[in-house]
């Protein structure tokens, strides 16, 4: 039975699976099956190794394993490269893994406008931090800015990457989350992404990474204060489809996938 999974510690939220396990029954792909592949990071490595040889044909990777992916796979995309980290690996019959990154495409494709000529501020330097970064820097942003907890963090993207740190969260078009602040309703989310209320006005359109049921305190603020919105799941099901394309070679189902995501 061919199988497909997505690695990560956490991974109990993912709405993958729903995603993909619809998409697969939407094309008559009975044999298939997506799964959860909860991993600790100490694992990652010689678990993902032995999926190759389990009848695996691809797996997603989630927080936190994006960077780790990327050096563990045999060979890698120049985006992934350039991004320094994967989201998704591919699995040859000799066992070979090959990364790819489909969040930086899958983020143009869920935004719904052309980045080109955009100020947009990055929260966060993580893996999918340094896809958002790379995809709007590629696709023309007039700026990237990113900000992070651990400004070392930031700072080292920023080099890889050709883009700027700053200090606070300033005024700009677009607003990215790429922390994982929200991914449990908390107190205070805002203040934890060096944000108000009153400031994530200064944004046109906001796009929050982190899914959960009900809106962040992000994307609640945004609304409040007349911002366009765009949550998680857009952006879960635009990378899903590629990813989903890449490994069984079948058009995804956009629509039955995004159905899927909001069940
Ligand atoms: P990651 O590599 O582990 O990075 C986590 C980031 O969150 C880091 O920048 C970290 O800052 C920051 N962070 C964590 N806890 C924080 C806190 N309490 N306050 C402030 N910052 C905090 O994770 P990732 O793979 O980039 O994923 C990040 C989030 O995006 C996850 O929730 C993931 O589910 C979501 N995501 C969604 C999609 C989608 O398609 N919707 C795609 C990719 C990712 P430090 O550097 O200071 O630790």
């Amino acid at each position: 039975m061919p199988r497909l999974g997505v690695l990560g510690w956490p991974v109990a939220h993912s709405r993958s699976p729903a995603i993909h396990n619809a998409a697969l029954a939407a094309l008559g792909m009975d044999g298939w099956r997506y799964q959860r592949l909860p991993v600790p990071p100490q694992l990652l490595a010689d678990t993902t190794r032995a999926l190759g040889q389990s009848g695996f044909v691809g797996a997603n990777v989630t927080i936190p394993h994006k960077r780790a992916a990327l050096e563990l796979a045999d060979s890698a995309s120049d985006a992934a490269a350039a991004i320094g980290a994967a989201n998704t690996l591919t699995f040859a019959p000799d066992g070979a893994i090959a990364a790819e990154n489909t969040d930086a495409p899958g983020l143009i494709a869920a935004l719904g406008e052309q980045p080109r000529g955009l100020r947009a501020v990055v929260l966060g330097a993580g893996g999918s931090a340094r896809a958002v970064a790379w995809a709007l820097r590629e696709a023309g942003a007039s700026e990237v800015s990113v900000w992070n907890r651990t400004p070392e963090r930031a700072e080292a993207l920023a080099r890889d990457l050709g883009v700027r740190t700053i200090a606070r969260p300033g005024p700009a078009d677009l607003l990215v989350n790429c922390t994982s602040v929200g991914l449990q309703p908390e107190r205070d989310e805002l203040a934890a992404l060096g944000l108000t209320r009153e400031r994530v006005g200064d944004y046109r359109l906001v796009v929050d990474l982190v899914y959960r049921r009900g809106r962040t305190e992000l994307l609640s603020a945004a609304v409040e204060r007349g911002a366009r919105t765009l949550d998680g799941l857009a952006m879960l099901v635009a990378q899903g489809a590629i990813s989903f394309e890449l490994w069984t070679g079948r058009p995804a189902p956009l629509e039955v996938m995004r159905r899927a995501a909001r069940l």
